[in-house]
């Protein structure tokens, strides 16, 4: 692809990168196969309520020859490769049934709602939202139960595709909430147009914002008061600290999302440090 009389050496490590990502996606077509991802739970604080009210769903890859391979490594090869596509179907089919599970069997858990997170490639299926729905309502449980994440990248890039799915999806009760807010440059108009439940900011903005609130910087405060007053609630991302968490309280974020709260934890892990109330 260089031209003619173009020499390109590998190295070791380069072939040693390439092949672990063969054998990655390998796993990934087993795992899929056989059903076996498992999804983890993080809780989700409201500020507000003072206690959780929801959680996001996320993927875990565990037990692999290379042992626990992190999402940030195998969600990129399930997007190159596509699998992605019929991973997200599994894991919202896993979301509905543990939804369904706590209403019948822990109908007084507080848990309002779990999200679920969709990529980009998704948006490239003509039936994204027939399956979706599909999935949920073949579940038996109430559409206002889930929740999709779409970050803002996604939204950039695919802005009407993403609207239609958003706009026939919330007509039917799901709920939407972007993610990532603050790494995809869109269009602030265009959010303040869609009907999203949430603004997630992401981690890197909770960060910075709450080191640099002592030199004054509050743009962050007139941006969460814009949200507010268009009807989507802001959660904060990546709360470790603390600082960050008296910080995004004093901001105007409704809901905290992070390590000082709860870590993604199992299923049934999750739902009981939900129903703990009064020890934060
Ligand atoms: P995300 O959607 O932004 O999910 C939040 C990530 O932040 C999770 O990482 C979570 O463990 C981490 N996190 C939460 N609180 C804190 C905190 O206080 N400090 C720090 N340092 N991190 C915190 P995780 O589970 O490793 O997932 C990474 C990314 O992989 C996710 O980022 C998401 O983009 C992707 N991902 C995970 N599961 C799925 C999935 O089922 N489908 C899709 N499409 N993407 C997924
Ligand atoms: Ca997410
Ligand atoms: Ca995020
Ligand atoms: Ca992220």
């Amino acid at each position: 692809r260089l031209g003619p009389n173009v020499v390109c050496r590998c190295t070791g490590d380069m072939v040693r990168a390439i092949s672990r990502k063969h054998h990655i996606a390998d796993i990934l077509r087993t795992t899929l196969a056989n059903d076996g991802f498992d999804t983890h739970y993080q809780p989700i604080w409201s500020i507000p309520k003072r206690r959780f009210v929801s959680a996001e769903a996320l993927c875990r890859l565990d037990g692999t020859e290379f042992g626990s391979i992190s999402p940030a490594e195998f969600i990129p090869i399930a997007e190159e490769t596509g699998l992605i596509v019929d991973m997200t179907y599994l894991t919202l089919g896993k979301v509905c049934s543990f939804v369904k599970n706590v209403r019948d069997e822990h109908p007084d858990a507080p848990l309002e709602c779990v999200s679920v997170n969709f990529s980009t490639i998704l948006f490239m299926q003509n039936d994204l939202a027939e399956r979706t729905l599909g999935i949920i309502e073949d579940s038996g449980i109430d559409p206002a139960s889930i929740k999709i994440e779409i970050t803002e990248s996604t939204l950039v890039s695919n802005l009407d595709t993403a609207r239609s799915f958003i706009l026939t999806m919330h007509e039917a009760g799901v709920q939407f909430c972007l993610d990532d807010f603050g790494t995809g440059f869109s269009n602030i108009s265009t959010i303040l147009e869609l009907p999203l439940d949430i603004i997630k900011l992401d981690k890197s903005i909770v960060w910075h914002a709450s080191e640099r609130e002592r030199d004054g910087d509050d743009f962050l405060k007139h941006l969460i008061s814009a949200f507010k007053a268009m009807g989507s609630e802001v959660l904060a991302e990546g709360v470790e600290t603390e600082s960050q968490r008296a910080f995004v309280e004093r901001s105007g974020c409704s809901l905290i999302q992070g390590f000082l709260f709860a870590k993604p934890l199992p299923a049934k892990k999750a739902l009981e440090v939900i129903g703990e109330t009064g020890r934060r």
